[in-house]
Order: C-alpha cells, then structure tokens, then sequence
C-alpha cells in the first residue's frame, strides 16, 4: 500500500490505529485523515455541518486524488471529499471538534495495555472510548 499523501502539504500519511480504525496522520503538519464516517466514529457523535459543493480547495483528497471541497462541521471550516466522504481536518481541529476535549491517538499501533481512565474526562483514550460504545 503506497502511503497517502497528505492534503495540506502533500507529505506522505503515516497510518495508526485508534482503537478498531485505521487513521492517517501527516507527521510534517500533523494533520488527520478520516476516512467516510471515521470522523464520527471517533467523535462518538454525529456532527452536523454544511458542505459547499460548488467550490472546490486547492488540497487534494489522500485517498482518490480529487479536490477537496471546503465544508463548515461544527463551526470549523474543514475539506471534505466527495467521491469517499473523507474529511481532513489541521492539527487542532479534532480537539475543538470533541468541545475542547483532547482525543489522544498513538502514532504507533502497538497493542496497548489499556490506560486508566480518567476520571474528569478531561483526557479521553480513543481506544477506551471506542470499547465503551462497543466498537
Ligand atoms: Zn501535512
Ligand atoms: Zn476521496
């Protein structure tokens, strides 16, 4: 598998797992690939945004290749693919996404020995997350 190419500086993507999905981050600008309906997987939620079809960004989809569309998701602006429903989101974007709440993912998928969880809630592991929905 030829490692995808980030959309923001075109970098190839270093695949991890977050719990049972497989995401892509860039190490250079340390941003995140979702790939259709990953992002709200991870989220735990479904997110409500609109999406300009009529315009297009200059960042190119990690996985099909094709322009990018800009799309606002919970206030952020974010590019979204219309051909695989990926959305990248910048570093930092995830986190306001989650209401402020750091997401924590490990870059290597090494299998883990399940963190404590915390008690305020402050810090959520992905992976515990994920087991708690039952994912
Ligand atoms: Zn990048
Ligand atoms: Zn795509």
């Amino acid at each position: 598998m030829t490692a995808r190419a980030c959309p923001s500086c075109t970098a190839p993507m270093r695949p991890f797992q977050a719990g049972a999905i497989e995401l892509d981050r860039c190490s250079f600008c340390r941003g995140l690939w979702f790939d259709g309906g990953e992002l709200e997987q991870v989220l735990g939620k479904k997110l409500v945004g609109s999406l300009e079809t009529a315009m297009i960004t200059t960042r190119k989809c990690a996985k099909c290749s094709v322009a990018l569309h800009p799309a606002e998701l919970g206030g952020l602006r974010v590019e979204v693919c219309l051909t695989c429903r990926g959305v990248f989101l910048d570093d930092g974007e995830l986190v306001k996404l989650n209401d402020g709440k750091q997401v924590r993912v490990t870059q290597e998928a090494k299998p883990a020995t399940p963190a404590p969880r915390e008690e305020n809630d402050a810090q959520i592991d992905v992976k515990n997350w994920l087991t708690s929905l039952g994912l």
